[in-house]
């Protein structure tokens, strides 16, 4: 039987909905949450990654502000616009899209984010009170991840879940998420040994590595859930003819654009897993609606509002 798609734009749609509410009684608080988005110079594909976070801002009626130097910036200049971000009642979430340009020290500038404001979950702080199990801001994607997870019923509780890649921005903080949902987790990295045999034995496979279709079925234990954070583009077409040859659809898609995106996961994976997340349509829209929820919190928590009793969104 086919696996069941885990649909991550619906499941965005839930979250919009269950913010807006939440909005909409800042709103009568007199409280209107900030994005600030930092973008360095004019990278194509960054620039693409903060105009869907302001569209995203924009649907949802929170305020956003944009601050773009040029990719000629110094680490100091682009410190003392963060620091003013930093000051600024009106902005309740920095976030600094990466990559930055190879003269500016990332580590300081992402450390310099207030941690009341570090909406993407990147500074130590914030990292430290995740490690320690206390409320915080965590990373959007890993974050979009629990919330698919639990959205579709997939029991966490003494499963085996086996995350494929050890970032910081991905594979570590969801390796910690699935521990603190008292699931048995195993790291997976370059360095592992006999990988598909320890993928296996797993319920649960989060797969962030950015190896186009690297997983395929004999990976995956029959029934097992898979959730692809991979996002990679293919436009070679013997590769595509390779990874989509039993999705006819596909072929015709990538037939006609000459490029499609793909996941770590090979397609074929369908018929062996229980439940898997497509790319693209799956993780993805989960990373945006994360870091919308993660401003709204960021404003809550700073202005002293406390969250409904009745919120369904875990934060
Ligand atoms: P990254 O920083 O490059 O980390 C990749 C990780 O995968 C590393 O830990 C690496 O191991 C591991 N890895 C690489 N090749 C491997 C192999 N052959 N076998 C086992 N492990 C291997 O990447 P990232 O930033 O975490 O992103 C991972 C993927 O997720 C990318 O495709 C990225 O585009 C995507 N992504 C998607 C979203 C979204 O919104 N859907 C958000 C963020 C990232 P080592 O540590 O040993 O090098």
């Amino acid at each position: 039987m086919p696996a069941r798609v885990i649909n991550g734009n619906i499941i965005r749609e839930e979250i919009y909905a269950e913010l807006a509410s939440e909005i909409s009684a800042l709103a009568s608080s007199g409280i209107r949450p900030g994005l600030a988005a930092v973008l360095v110079g004019d990278n194509p594909a960054s620039k693409l990654y903060v105009k869907s976070k302001i569209a995203a801002c924009e649907k949802l009626g929170l305020a956003s502000f944009h601050v773009s130097p040029p990719a000629t910036v110094t680490s100091s200049e682009l410190l003392a616009m963060v620091e003013d971000l930093n000051r600024r009642d009106d902005v309740d979430g920095i976030l600094v899209q990466l990559p930055l340009p190879p003269q500016i020290d990332a580590k300081k500038i992402l450390e310099a984010v207030h941690p009341a404001k570090d909406v993407d979950g990147f500074h130590p702080l914030n990292v430290g009170h995740l490690v320690a199990g206390r409320p915080t801001l965590v990373a959007c994607t890993p974050a979009g991840v629990m919330e698919l997870l639990r959205r579709s019923s997939i029991p966490l509780e003494g499963a085996n879940a086996v995350v494929l890649g050890r970032s910081d921005i991905v594979g570590k903080p969801m390796a910690l998420l699935l521990m603190q949902a008292n699931a048995t987790v195993t790291v997976c990295h370059s360095k592992t040994r006999d990988l598909p045999e320890t993928v296996r034995r797993a319920d649960i496979v989060v797969a962030a590595m950015g190896r186009a279709a690297m997983v395929t079925p004999d990976y995956i234990r029959p029934g097992a859930t898979v959730i692809d954070v991979g996002i990679n583009r293919v436009t070679d077409p013997w590769q595509a003819e390779k990874f989509f040859a039993n999705f006819p659809a596909r072929l015709v898609e990538f037939g006609t654009k000459g490029t499609a995106l793909i996941g770590d996961v090979h397609p074929d994976v369908a018929a062996v897993a229980g439940a898997l997340t497509p790319v693209p349509g799956g993780v993805g829209p989960l990373t945006i609606a994360m870091l919308m929820s993660n401003t709204v919190k960021a404003a809550r928590l700073r202005r002293g509002v406390r969250l409904p009793a009745a919120a369904a969104i875990q934060r």
